[in-house]
């Protein structure tokens, strides 16, 4: 399972400072009560941002492993939540995914991914993040109740950019019902 991780660092100091290394989880979330011979397992890595890795230990009781994520970092999708939102971002202000194709993935970047993979890549991102958006008006009602399930409408009522990684913190307590990549909900499917 993944555990929300309120780490303090942007995502280039994290890499730099190894910050995993140091990484403490207060506690097994299965057994709270402690007893159950919770164990660090080192940690693995992440594609993006180049150099991550995330911490994980393991409760042999449960026989499950526990992550980490720090709170910057998208669950289940490459890279961080901020760069996930600019690729969502880009696709509300073209007004639709294939006018956003160009400027996400530019045809004459470093490692070009074609335009049926940058499709694909957007699509799965503007799925995600309005999933978990309506799923936050559904559980958080006091705020969000009536608000469309798009950035501009969330940065509207919150004032501001950073959505994702604001929500993550306001929807704290609903992360494990939460769909990726705010929460750490498994997805139904694709
Ligand atoms: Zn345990």
């Amino acid at each position: 399972m993944q555990v929300l991780w309120k780490c303090p660092l942007t995502d280039e100091r994290y890499v730099t400072q190894r910050a995993w290394e140091g990484a403490i989880l207060d506690g097994c979330p299965f057994h709270p009560e402690g007893g159950c011979g919770l164990e660090k397992l080192g940690s693995y890595r992440r594609v993006e941002p180049p150099g991550a890795r995330i911490p994980r230990w393991w409760c042999p009781k449960r026989r499950e492993s526990i992550s980490l994520l720090p709170s910057f970092l998208a669950a289940r999708l490459r890279g961080t939540l901020a760069d996930v939102e600019r690729v969502v971002a880009m696709v509300e202000a073209a007004g639709g995914v294939s006018a956003a194709v160009d400027a996400v993935h530019p045809p004459d970047a470093e490692k070009p991914v074609g335009f049926v993979g940058a499709l694909r890549s957007i699509r799965r991102r503007v799925r995600a993040v309005r999933a978990a958006l309506t799923a936050i008006a559904t559980l958080l009602p006091e705020r969000f109740a009536g608000v469309a399930a798009t950035l501009a409408a969330f940065r509207e009522v919150l004032g501001g950019d950073a959505v994702l990684v604001r929500l993550r913190e306001v929807a704290e307590r609903h992360l494990g019902a939460l769909p990726t990549p705010l929460g750490f909900r498994a997805r139904a499917s694709g």
